[in-house]
């Protein structure tokens, strides 16, 4: 069984106290995830080392930074490295969301940079790819997020590609409270499998867990992870309200 995982991505939500408030309301309900699932919060750089600290002791939870940078270290001010992420212990990284390409221009050479810096160090990287409306209005999105993991990951050898988590984000469909339907989604991921297999073989492609992420809710949830080639989500808006995450980490496989 492939891992299933819900992912939080706050974003740049919520305060130090609200955060850990958040995390605390979270853990102390009744989520208890199994070997084969897990929960990861990407919370605010500044809140890392607390968070880790919060979770410490449960099983299968886990803390991510929410995105690094590409180089190794030098005169980058206001960026942090993998390096650094390291040295506070944390194992998960989010590389490559949408709102990184659109608003900082991060290109898929770049994120191939990043995901190497974050394998090297052994973060696992959560490598999100995904299309605009207007490619979806084309019906272009099957080549269009093909070539999104054919520049940024298939220059990974078999080893490093079983050390990913992709999430497959129509743009579409982030924050904006239109959910990509169960069909599509399930549509997409199929398709990013096989171009998996075709690269790598289908073990390999068997063995990776493929989230979705966009209006992800507690009501849609269990709908969309039903989806044989859907392996759990990556979550905004739906992570910052307590009982809607639990009632999506409750829908994992
Ligand atoms: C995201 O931030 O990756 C995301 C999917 O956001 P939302 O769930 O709010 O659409």
């Amino acid at each position: 069984m492939r891992t299933q995982i819900a992912a939080a991505n706050w974003k740049m939500n919520k305060t130090l106290q609200e955060g850990t408030q958040l995390l605390n309301d979270i853990l102390s309900s009744d989520i208890d995830p199994s070997t084969t699932q897990k929960v990861i919060f990407a919370v605010p750089f500044p809140y890392l080392t607390v968070s880790n600290d919060v979770i410490k002791g449960r099983a299968n939870i886990h803390i991510a930074a929410q995105n690094c940078h590409h180089k190794i270290s030098g005169a980058y001010t206001g960026e942090v490295s993998v390096d650094m992420l390291d040295s506070i212990d944390i194992k998960y990284c989010i590389i490559g969301h949408s709102e990184r390409r659109e608003l900082f221009d991060e290109s898929n050479q770049v994120i191939a940079e990043k995901l190497n810096l974050c394998l090297g160090k052994g973060l696992t990287p959560i490598f999100c790819c995904g299309e605009a409306l207007s490619i979806r209005e084309a019906g272009t999105q099957n080549d269009y997020v093909e070539n999104q993991l054919n520049e940024s990951l298939f220059h990974l050898n078999k080893v490093e590609i079983q050390k990913i988590v992709i999430a497959y984000e129509p743009i579409w469909a982030i924050g904006t409270g239109k959910t990509a339907t169960s069909e599509q989604a399930q549509e997409m991921h199929a398709h990013l499998r096989n171009v998996l297999a075709k690269q790598y073989g289908s073990d390999i492609a068997n063995n990776i867990s493929i989230l979705y992420g966009g209006s992800v809710k507690g009501s849609n949830a269990v709908e969309l992870f039903g989806q044989p080639d859907v392996d759990g989500g990556l979550v905004g808006g739906a992570s910052l309200i307590p009982s809607e995450f639990v009632q999506i980490i409750k829908a994992l496989k």
